[in-house]
């Protein structure tokens, strides 16, 4: 039986991950080490909380004795590293709890790995360090093109500058020790159990709740969506499949600006919930500082390669979306300020 050491699996996506894979592969065994700061929440697990095969671990990983003793205690053969401070904004106010999880935590792992994996200079077949990544390291794009994986890194936040120095570590490893390495670089995810301080969620909290909805500058930023099940599915292709030392991008081919997602909101609200939800509630405010203009995704490598495709139309995702927050209104309460 495989061991997966899953990191930050109380979170979005780890979350989505987790139930997506003991669902498809019951024998793998899980262990989930998560520190549970705001931004985990242990009822996005409630699927898996009594499997057979998951084990929670309340710990951070900065803490380098709580991961070594987790490599010591089992024979772990993949880690998929998804604790990360994620919050761009929050970044910008306090840069330092990103260095501390974004990268001292990446290295943690990544030596525990290199230290429990080596075998007289070797690694043995079927061990894995994958590395959840973020478009934003490439930084921004003009009104064309979009980012491969040879696009130069060129973050702008320190939420993204954090997650390109661990992307550089993690090669790094592969580089100097040999480490069995991949990163996938995934554009931004939305669906269920997202916390609320993050685009979406937030948007439809405020609109249910007839609030402003705060839109940054003139609202023609333009990001790349993905539903989060489809990035779950590129990963569990990457662990699986993808070949050693490479990067590979995931991105949900839609592009869309702020606004575009702000009116589909709305309108989805505004025939089902309530009337009164109208573009009234619009309000532009000062613009994010270092705000990237656009994000744009070549997923090409990962369909040539991987045969990976997202499947969910932003339309479908979306509305799923929305109407769990709507069943689910407390989750949109954990965020006060
Ligand atoms: P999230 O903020 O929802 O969850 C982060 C999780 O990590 C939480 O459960 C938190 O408790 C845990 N955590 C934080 N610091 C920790 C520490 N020091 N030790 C152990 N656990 C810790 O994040 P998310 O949106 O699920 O993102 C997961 C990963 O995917 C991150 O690495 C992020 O950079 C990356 N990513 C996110 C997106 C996106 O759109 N959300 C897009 C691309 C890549």
């Amino acid at each position: 039986m495989k061991t997966m050491l899953v990191t930050g699996g109380a979170g979005f996506i780890g979350s989505h991950f987790i139930v997506y894979l003991l669902n498809r592969n019951p024998g793998m065994r899980v262990i989930n080490l998560d520190a549970l700061t705001y931004a985990g929440n242990p009822e996005n697990l409630r699927e898996v909380w009594d499997h057979p095969n998951y084990r929670f671990v309340h710990g951070n990983i900065c803490d380098m004795a709580r991961v070594e003793q987790l490599f010591i205690e089992t024979e772990i053969d993949y880690v998929l590293n998804f604790a990360a401070e994620s919050h761009v904004d929050r970044s910008i106010c306090d840069p330092r709890v990103f260095v501390d999880t974004n990268v001292v935590g990446t290295v943690n792992l990544l030596n525990a790995a290199r230290v429990h994996w080596d075998k007289d200079g070797r690694f043995p077949e079927g061990k894995k360090f994958l590395q959840i990544s973020t478009d934003e390291v490439y930084g921004s794009l003009g009104e064309t093109g979009s980012f491969t994986e040879d696009t130069p890194l060129d973050p702008h936040s320190p939420y993204s500058a954090s997650k390109a120095g661990a992307d550089l570590l993690v090669k790094a490893y592969y580089d100097t020790y040999g480490l069995p390495v991949n990163i996938t670089r995934c554009s931004n995810n939305y669906g269920p159990c997202q916390f609320p301080e993050k685009l979406i969620p937030l948007l439809i909290r405020n609109a249910v709740a007839k609030k402003g909805l705060p839109i940054y500058g003139d609202g023609m930023n333009i990001r790349d969506w993905i539903y989060v099940e489809d990035h779950c599915k590129a990963i569990e292709l990457v662990l699986h499949r993808g070949r050693l030392g490479e990067v590979y991008n995931v991105g949900g081919c839609c592009e869309r600006t702020t606004l575009q997602i702000v009116r589909t909101i709305i309108a989805y609200l505004h025939d089902r919930v309530d009337p009164g939800i109208t573009e009234n509630l619009i309000r532009f405010v000062e613009d994010r500082k270092g705000h990237d203009r656009r994000y744009a995704i070549d997923a090409g490598k990962i369909r040539r390669e991987l045969g990976w495709v997202p499947e969910t139309r932003f339309e479908e995702g979306i509305e799923r979306t929305i109407q769990w927050y709507l069943e689910h209104r407390h989750r949109l309460d954990e965020v006060k300020a």
